[in-house]
Formats: C-alpha cells, structure tokens, sequence
C-alpha cells in the first residue's frame, strides 16, 4: 500500500519532492507548510525547508528531490489513485527538469496506479506535456516505456480558489493534452464561474472531466458560501461533469459544517468508484 491519506478522492500520496512557496491567496494556509515548519529542525525531513517567522511557518523556497522516495509507486503493487506531491507543487520552478524526467519515468513503470496530479502552476504543466507532444519526444517515451504520450492514466489537474485563480489557470488546463483534466475548487475562498472564466465557451467547460469542490478547513479557515459549491454542482449537473464534495471546511474538527445533503456528492471521472 501507498502512505494513506485522509483525502478522500484519492487512495495514497506520494511526495519525491519536498518544499514549495506560496504562489496566490490559497496558499495562505497551506497545511503542507505549517506541517514543514514543524519538522524543519536539524536532521529532520524538512530541515531547510521551511520555519517558523514570528510565530508563523513559512516555507523558504528550497524545493528537494527525496531520493528514497523516488520509487515508491514501483514498490506498491495493488492499483490505486496516487496523489502525486500532496505536500509540495510537482510544477514549482525549483524543480529541475531531471527530477520530473526521473518521476516520469517511475510514473511510466508503474503503470498499475492511476496518478492524479494538481498543481497551482500550468503553465509549466503545459510546457512539460507539450515538450512530450514535440513527436521525437513523444517517440521515445513510447519506445522506451511502450506507452502513448501521455499515459491516460495521468490525470491532470489545477487548484483554483476564487474567480482571478479560475480566469488565469483553467484555460491553461484546457490546453494540456491529458485525458482527463480536473479542477479542485479549494480552499474555496470566493465564488468560481466556470463559464465566465472560459471565456462563456460551455463547450470549453465540458472538456473538463472532474471537478472537486472544498472549503477551508483549518483554525484560520475562511468561510464558504454554500452558494458557491451549489452553482458548481449544477454546473456539472448540466454538462455530465462529475462532481466532487470534499468539505465544507471550517476551523478544524469541532467546528467544521457538515456536507449538507443536497450537495453530499463524491462522484469519480470516467465511472469509476471511491
Ligand atoms: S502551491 Fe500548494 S504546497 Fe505550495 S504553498 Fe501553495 S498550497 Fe502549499
């Protein structure tokens, strides 16, 4: 088995790297971080990593491939869906174009996995699955690993959390060539249109083939308008895009809000179940 997870729309994570830096207002509570922080002391996993300034943790930028963990997946034999970099952004700058080559190429042998990869930077995204799409590339992918570039059981994805992230990331994700493209609407920290953020192309929305819905959940959690999971909810009603419910959020544990039961909806792309 893969490191289990809480998260409930995928089965394991999977983290070859460690350390990211706060991109958009999503970040501002990012769980990977205060966790970091928290385990940056010498000779522990995150030293240099991250820490803790004037009471608050603060990523440092460093970005590191954990060499250990690189080959995971090749290890774990019964298929699952891997959340690949749950505590890091696989698409951050700081990671060198050798360490995704390397991640890529254990992603390719252990085809039994689905991989489900999100990521608050596309645009570098799209550059490394273009970069595979230039036919040589492409070529030697299939040659060496005997599958199509990419794989389709490498799920795609981008973290969105109001309508300026929606405006600047989903149309990057359109453009990725990825058989299934999904969203993540979390931490939702304002209301999200889908079509005003294509460019109110709902052909351009119906490519999307998952999208996830999340309020925050953490002590300094801001609230979500249940208004705004609901006009997703019907969005993907209306297209056939499964629709996910992760949370409403709220600041941990004893206060946080039951899903009510009009959106308490956990569907998977491409009919497959929890
Ligand atoms: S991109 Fe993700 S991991 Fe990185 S700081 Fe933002 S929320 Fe945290």
């Amino acid at each position: 088995m893969g490191e289990k997870t809480k998260i409930e729309w995928t089965d394991a994570t999977w983290n070859p790297i460690r350390g990211c830096s706060r991109v958009s207002e999503g970040c501002r509570n990012c769980y990977a971080e205060s966790i970091a922080a928290r385990f940056s002391g010498t000779g522990r996993p995150y030293e240099g990593l991250a820490e803790f300034k004037g009471g608050d943790a603060r990523w440092t930028g460093e970005v590191r491939l954990i060499e250990k963990h690189l080959e995971d997946p090749l290890h774990w034999k019964e298929p699952q869906r891997i959340f690949v970099n749950s505590m890091s952004d696989l698409f951050h700058p700081g990671v060198k174009l050798e360490w995704l080559a390397d991640i890529f190429g254990v992603m390719a042998r252990a085809p039994q996995h689905t991989y489900q990869i999100l990521t608050k930077r596309p645009d570098r995204m799209l550059d490394a699955l273009r970069a595979g799409s230039v036919p040589d590339v492409a070529l030697a992918f299939e040659q060496t690993y005997g599958q199509s570039w990419p794989p389709a059981n490498w799920w795609f994805g981008v973290s969105v959390e109001d309508q300026g992230t929606a405006n600047r990331l989903l149309p990057i994700l359109a453009r990725c060539p990825a058989a299934v493209r999904f969203v993540s609407y979390e931490p939702a920290i304002g209301p999200v249109d889908f079509f005003a953020a294509m460019d109110c192309n709902l052909a351009a929305v119906a490519e999307f083939d998952w999208i996830i819905c999340g309020g925050e959940s953490c002590p300094h959690a801001r609230p979500m308008d249940p208004a705004w999971p609901r006009s997703v909810r019907n969005l993907c009603s209306d297209l056939g895009i499964p629709f996910f419910m992760k949370q409403m959020g709220g600041q941990c544990g004893h206060n946080d809000v039951p899903i009510p039961e009009d959106l308490a909806i956990k569907e998977f792309p491409q009919g497959l179940n929890g």
